[in-house]
């Protein structure tokens, strides 16, 4: 048996070289077609055309008399009705002449003969089948015409787009049964480590419970991904089939755990017999063990057992691949740049992703603050984040006002927000002003994962 190697033969990628490296290799799923309300979240493959104009017909947009605007106000005889529906029903002719009016409903089309409506409000009812139009009006007025949001074969939505409420309702009212949408990537979580139990089971000394697994699944599925896999294997040579099976069924595997320097971290010399490793360690904090692979078809993502390195690691490297994947021309999260509200020593040597809360101030300004001490294991310190800072190698220590550069993970905190997350939990103490540049010292002593 060979001694295990005291330093990692993986050089350390710079961060934005590990995030092209990966970029490079997520293309775009193949097209598939699925009934159009099925298509919520998707990724347009095909620009969408109206088959009809809409609206399709003129039609009133008030309740009220559907008039010739030339007559002008008066008393007019009611010759039939339009309702939302149906074609107008006229009691004698087709059209309406000078003089007669008809009843119309908003939505209705409007009765050959008439120009305009006026609304129900500026009538006032009159005998013998008489109404009185109180005022003229222009012609057009409270008419919708044919065309008016869109003409039929207009583009309603170009390939690339995500398809969200107003877009599925697009789907629906152009007539299109069936969209061309990319696939969804499929995705296999495994979590690694003989200290893991289940959520439910009682903990044995060294145990914890697998939380990794879980939280994975729910950013992958959150990615717009399908989880067709999710389980946990043991630190054990054995094991690792597992990680070949799930290679052939999913395009993205997620594994969490064993890509450290343990003598027990099999991950990484799994990868290496048995697939292409592109990255094997990446010069960020937390996340630096992360592993970027091919296995046969799949894209392998090795990533971190600490809760934190795991889902950051993720958020950074996965999540992109993801959305990529899934069709999504702009696959990052949204970036913004905050001030710092307090002073934040980071790490020096490499990149460092610090978890912070933003939040809008009454003057429109952003500002962040830590969510407290940054421990890799100490994922309240996510929970509690909107938004994730990149703080670049090189200086370790930023000014309280300085600009940082977020992902926005969340939605942002309001002014009345005051700065503080309103999940604040058990280190309230430490998110509270003054307190933070300690707990950010801290963290620079706490592991490297
Ligand atoms: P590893 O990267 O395998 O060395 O794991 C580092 C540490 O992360 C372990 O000692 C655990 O404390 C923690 N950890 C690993 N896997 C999980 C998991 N699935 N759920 C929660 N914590 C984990
Ligand atoms: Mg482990």
């Amino acid at each position: 048996m060979t001694p295990n190697p005291t330093q990692s033969p993986y050089p350390q990628v710079p961060l934005d070289e590990a995030l092209a490296r990966v970029a490079a290799r997520a293309g775009r799923l193949p097209v598939e077609r699925v009934p159009f309300e099925q298509s919520e979240g998707r990724i347009l493959a095909v620009d969408v055309c109206a088959r009809e104009a809409m609206p399709p017909f003129a039609a009133s947009s008030r309740d009220g008399y559907a008039v010739i605007a030339s007559d002008g106000a008066g008393s007019r005889r009611i010759v039939g009705d339009a309702v939302a529906g149906a074609a107008a029903a006229m009691r004698d002719g087709t059209a309406i002449r000078s003089g007669e009016v008809t009843r119309i409903t908003t939505g209705a089309p409007l009765p050959a003969g008439a120009d305009a409506v006026l609304m129900i409000e500026d009538t006032e009812p009159a005998a013998d089948g008489h109404v009185v139009l109180l005022r003229g009006v222009a012609s057009g007025e409270n008419v919708r015409p044919v065309g008016q949001d869109y003409e039929a074969d207009a583009v309603l939505l170009s390939a690339g787009t995500r398809v969200g409420v107003a877009a599925l309702g697009l789907l629906a009212s152009s007539g299109a049964v069936e969209v061309d949408v990319y696939r969804r990537p499929r995705v296999a979580v495994l979590s690694t480590g003989d200290e893991l139990v289940e959520p439910g089971e009682a903990l044995a000394p060294g145990q914890i419970r697998d939380s990794n697994r879980f939280a994975l699944a729910a950013a992958a599925r959150e990615a717009g991904a399908e989880v067709v896999r999710v389980s946990s294997i043991r630190d054990e040579e054995d094991q690792l089939d597992a990680l070949r099976g799930a290679s052939e069924e999913a395009d993205v595997v997620l594994t969490s755990g064993g890509v450290s320097m343990g003598h027990r971290d099999l991950v990484k010399p799994w990868l290496a017999s048995h697939g292409e490793i592109e990255f094997g360690r990446v010069r960020v904090k937390p996340g630096k063990p992360v592993t970027f692979a091919r296995v046969g078809n799949a894209l392998f993502f090795g990533l971190p057992g600490f809760p934190v390195s795991a889902l950051v690691a993720f958020e950074l490297f996965a999540r992109p691949a993801l959305r990529a994947m899934a069709g999504d021309p702009r696959p990052e999260r949204p970036r913004v740049v905050v001030r710092l509200a307090h002073a934040l020593d980071h790490a020096q040597d490499r990149d460092e992703i610090v978890r912070a809360f933003a939040w809008q101030a009454a003057d429109g300004t952003l500002h962040a603050r830590t969510t407290g001490f940054q421990g890799s294991g100490r994922l309240l310190s996510l929970h509690e984040a909107n938004v994730l800072l990149r703080m670049p190698a090189g200086a370790g220590h930023a000014e309280q006002g300085a600009s940082a550069l977020a992902w926005v993970l969340a939605p942002l905190g309001r002014a009345d927000d005051g700065g503080t997350p309103r999940t604040v939990a058990a280190d309230k103490a430490e998110v509270h002003e003054g307190a933070v540049e300690t707990s950010a010292v801290v963290a620079h002593a706490h592991g490297d994962a």
